[in-house]
């Protein structure tokens, strides 16, 4: 090969076409289940929402769905369901987009970090146990990369003491747990349905719930407030046209034109999900052999959608950096990502007195990851560029 000068060095690149962690799979059915809701009489609202609703319900066996316009709107009418108010504490993971603590900022409460398991990724419940205080409230937990947290166990905990268990299901759609698909098992699940994730709307975003109570005020939020249920009036009505407002809520509308789109896609995420997996797979398989790369690993009975694909990079055996090898990668036309940057360390989340060594887990593992390409659209091809450019990489500097 004539080629093994790095493309960051003026090499030639292993591939054109800059290929990106995520992309979004869109076929003509879903071309044509938008235009459709373009020729229609509602755009906003319409048979689509209801439609959506039932789809959601229907496929992940849940009974009640609230639909809002993206995952962070769903997970603060999660929040607000869950009766969250200034002083209130919350336990999430640090290893997580800012959304999934945001949400409980947004209702005056107080988020609490606990730290991660160094192989599932996914927050502790041992650790969670440890942070939970008299204003413990409730425990959103994050199902990193796909993988299902240990839900039985949280909600052991959850029952224990008077918690609520939201599920921030943004990463896995289409995973199960224990035979159960993600969304009918915690207090409330939210999906994302953003373009980057693995069921897509442009935006969008789901609650899922079995409890009447959390589905009445999660609409209610969602809705201004504004109830036209005649049921829960709480004043006279004085005709057909009467609507209440009720509380202080939000505009949080999905339009008709993603939920067709949301529909669509919803269509085809078994699909979605076996490519995945194939990729996952494959990748596990060609990265197995490189040095000082460790890839994600699961059980033959564990039923994961994956979501995004993250190595671990141990620098020493590697041979590199991470930054070297991100920006190696980058000039070769491979975009990686960080899945994530510890939450508890950014400035807005320092402010509250979270600091360094608080979750040393999440820490360490944080500095060390990388995002590869993963969606279904890949082709072998794409797999193999990608696993390529990192031999290629590590080639050089092993040398040098
Ligand atoms: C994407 C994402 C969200 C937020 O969803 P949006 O639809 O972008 O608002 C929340 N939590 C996690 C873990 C996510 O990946």
């Amino acid at each position: 090969m004539n080629n093994n000068k790095l493309a960051i060095f003026g090499g030639t690149p292993i591939r054109n076409k800059p290929i990106s962690y995520g992309r979004q799979c869109i076929d003509n059915d879903d071309i044509n289940a938008v235009v459709d809701v373009l020729k229609s009489d509602y755009l906003t609202q319409g048979p689509q929402n209801d439609k959506l609703v039932t789809t959601l319900c229907n496929s992940f066996n849940s009974k009640y769905a609230v639909l809002s316009n993206n995952g962070t709107s769903a997970l603060h009418l999660a929040c607000l369901a869950a009766d969250i108010h200034e002083g209130d504490e919350v336990i999430t993971t640090s290893l997580t987009f800012a959304a999934s603590a945001n949400c409980v900022r947004y209702c005056g409460g107080i988020v609490k970090f606990a730290d991660i398991n160094e192989s599932s990724l996914n927050i502790d419940p041992v650790l969670v146990e440890k942070k939970i205080t008299q204003k413990t409230k409730a425990i959103i937990a994050v199902d990193f990369a796909g993988r299902p947290v240990e839900l039985k166990k949280l909600k052991q905990i959850c029952n224990k003491h008077n918690l609520v268990l939201i599920e921030d299901a943004a990463h896995s759609i289409g995973s199960n747990y224990m035979g159960n698909p993600v969304g009918s098992i915690a207090d409330m699940t939210v999906f994302s349905f953003h373009a980057v994730k693995s069921v897509t709307g442009g935006e969008g975003g789901a609650l899922l719930t079995n409890t009447p109570k959390y589905y009445k005020q999660a609409r209610l939020y969602a809705t201004h407030g504004i109830t036209k249920s005649a049921l829960s009036f709480k004043s006279a009505e004085d005709g057909d046209w009467y609507y209440e407002q009720q509380v202080l809520g939000f505009n949080y509308r999905l339009t008709d034109i993603q939920a067709a789109l949301i529909i669509s896609q919803l269509n085809k995420l078994q699909e979605f999900k076996q490519k995945r997996n194939e990729i996952v797979k494959k990748y596990n398989h060609l990265l197995s052999n490189i040095r000082g790369i460790k890839t994600p690993q699961y059980n033959v009975d564990d039923d994961i959608c994956w979501h995004i694909y993250v190595i671990r990079i141990d620098e020493k055996k590697f041979g590199c950096n991470r930054k070297q090898l991100y920006e190696a990668l980058k000039a070769e036309n491979i975009i990686t990502q960080v899945h994530y940057v510890t939450l508890h360390l950014h400035p807005y989340y320092r402010q509250f007195g979270n600091k360094k060594g608080d979750c040393p887990i999440a820490e360490k593992v944080s500095s060390s990851i990388l995002s590869l390409p993963l969606f279904p659209l890949m082709k072998d091809d794409d797999v193999n560029d990608v696993v390529n450019a990192i031999k290629k990489i590590q080639n050089f500097y092993k040398r040098g």
